[in-house]
């Protein structure tokens, strides 16, 4: 590969601005393509007529581990207004029963007896050094049959529509379910003194036996505020930011630069291609039918401002039970600095990406549903709601999906080898942090790669050139 010093990155999204902020500071000309005429992704935040600010889903920003990263990550905003939450104080409602001291599944709501034969099972599994190739062996090789049966099967058919034999075993992870919360918190500690047990139970609070990594949000604007900043520092770097732009074709050249033509009708060459938008795109781009497109779950997104404060403190819980609709409910006022009046929260509900949902009705039945889990006031009048039209797609990992996606990526890999996958485009990452950890370690090694190569051939490392616009047709000659 040549020195990378004309990078291209799709999408701009966190991955895409972060890696387009990595490469240019040191020294790349980046263009960056944007399909919307917005940057960053899911990462946006509005403002309510009432005068709160909402984002699209829950989005706490957290620390990866990578130093300079986080470094990076905190310095978009001034420390006084970007507020450290440690820990993320997380709660859950499950089988009728609110917890708001851990993020974890409480199991206690089935009832002793049921509670009791899971822990049992839990204690009694054995592994046996296979991998499970699908979540229902792996929640087997766990906790056993009960709580397959009584616990994952119906919340796993509520979050992804289909039950855990379908379901890569991984899928837990996108709905932090590893562990459970059963027994008391001192019998816990006893179960967790053991690394069996420890793998499968969970302590009782959010503030004991936690890694100490913070999360962080800002103190007002939503999410969305950091990630304009991040915005701003991406073009304050000199990157070429294109908005309303995407790609319509990839093609190689026998010196491993790439040509792309985009959607208004322009190319560009480049030496590197950071791609951070999902990998079928690229395969079509290339000219290639993609093994699989994402199987997604539409997610409804309805923000409320009632005019009682929240019953809790929790800064989002998880709503895993079959008995009730939404999987998530945001509470801004536990981490924000909020108007005088109105209290705002998010409630995410999932549907099939078909379903045609009555919003109005819908709302009523979101509002019903909070105040049985004790989240809202009984008494609480509704100041605002709203579902923005656009749902969100959110990922079902089966485990036929991730395999398609696992040959599409290798696929990728073989055509386009000094392509780069970042974000969305890896189809193993989709928390935050994983994006951002993976992002930067990904352009680190291209970085790694050019400076040897420099150090190897001084001739490589001229100033970077600027992105050479190709006039007319762009020639196939892979
Ligand atoms: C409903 C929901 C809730 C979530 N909750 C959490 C959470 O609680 N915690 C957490 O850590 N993560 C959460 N996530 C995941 C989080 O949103 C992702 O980790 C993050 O957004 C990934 O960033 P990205 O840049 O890879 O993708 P995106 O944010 O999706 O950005 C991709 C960008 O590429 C653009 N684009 C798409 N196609 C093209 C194209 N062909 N050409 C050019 N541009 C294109 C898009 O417009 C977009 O701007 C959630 C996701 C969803 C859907």
């Amino acid at each position: 590969m040549s020195a990378a010093s004309r990078p291209v990155i799709v999408g701009g999204g966190i991955a895409g601005l972060v890696a387009a902020l990595r490469l240019a500071r040191s020294g790349a000309s980046v263009v960056l393509l944007e399909r919307e005429m917005a940057l960053g992704g899911l990462l946006r935040s509005r403002r309510l007529p009432t005068g709160q600010y909402v984002d699209q889903g829950t989005h706490f920003l957290a620390d990866t581990g990578i130093e300079d990263l986080d470094v990076l990550v905190r310095s978009m905003l001034p420390a006084s207004e970007l507020r450290r939450l440690a820990p993320l104080q997380a709660g859950t409602f499950a089988f009728g029963r609110l917890n708001v001291s851990s993020a974890s599944l409480d199991i206690r709501g089935l009832g002793r007896d049921l509670e009791a034969q899971i822990v049992a099972e839990a204690l009694c599994t054995e592994e046996n050094g296979q991998e499970a190739s699908d979540l229902a062996t792996h929640v087997m090789q766990l906790f056993g049959s009960t709580a397959l049966r009584t616990v994952f099967d119906p919340i796993f058919k509520k979050l992804c529509g289909v039950g855990c034999a379908e379901l890569a075993p991984d899928a837990m992870r996108l709905f932090s379910l590893a562990r459970l919360v059963a027994l008391n918190p001192a019998a816990t500690r006893r179960l967790k003194s053991t690394p069996h047990g420890d793998a499968r139970f969970s302590f009782h609070s959010n503030d004991e036996g936690k890694n100490p990594a913070s999360a962080y949000y800002p103190t007002h604007g939503g999410i969305g505020r950091w990630t304009e900043a991040l915005a701003r520092a991406v073009q304050d770097e000199g990157v070429e930011v294109r908005l309303g732009t995407s790609v319509q074709r990839v093609t190689r050249h026998r010196d491993s630069t790439v040509s792309l033509s985009l959607s208004n009708g322009d190319h560009l060459a480049s030496d590197l291609l950071v791609w951070s938008v999902p990998s079928g795109m690229l395969l079509r781009a290339l000219g290639e039918p993609p093994e699989s497109m994402p199987q997604v779950r539409a997610s409804i997104i309805e923000h409320f401002v009632f005019d009682r404060p929240f019953l809790v403190g929790a800064h989002y819980v998880h709503t895993y039970g079959p008995d009730v609709g939404p999987f998530r409910v945001t509470l801004y006022p536990n981490f924000t600095d909020v108007p005088s009046e109105g209290f705002a929260c998010t409630v995410e509900t999932f549907a099939e990406a078909t379903a045609s949902v009555p919003l109005d009705q819908h709302a009523d039945q979101s509002h019903a549903d909070l105040v049985r889990m004790g989240l809202v006031d009984p008494r609480a009048t509704r100041l605002w709601s709203d579902a923005p039209p656009d749902r969100a797609a959110f990922p079902v990992w089966t485990k036929n999906h991730r395999l398609a996606l696992l040959r599409q990526r290798e696929r990728v890999e073989q055509l386009l080898p000094e392509c780069i996958l970042i974000g969305r485009a890896t189809g193993k990452d989709f928390f935050m942090t994983d994006v951002l950890r993976d992002t930067w370690r990904r352009c680190d090694a291209v970085l790694q790669q050019q400076n040897s190569l420099r150090a190897s051939d001084p001739s490589r490392g001229g100033p970077p050139n600027d992105h050479a616009v190709l006039d007319g047709s762009v020639r196939d000659v892979a």
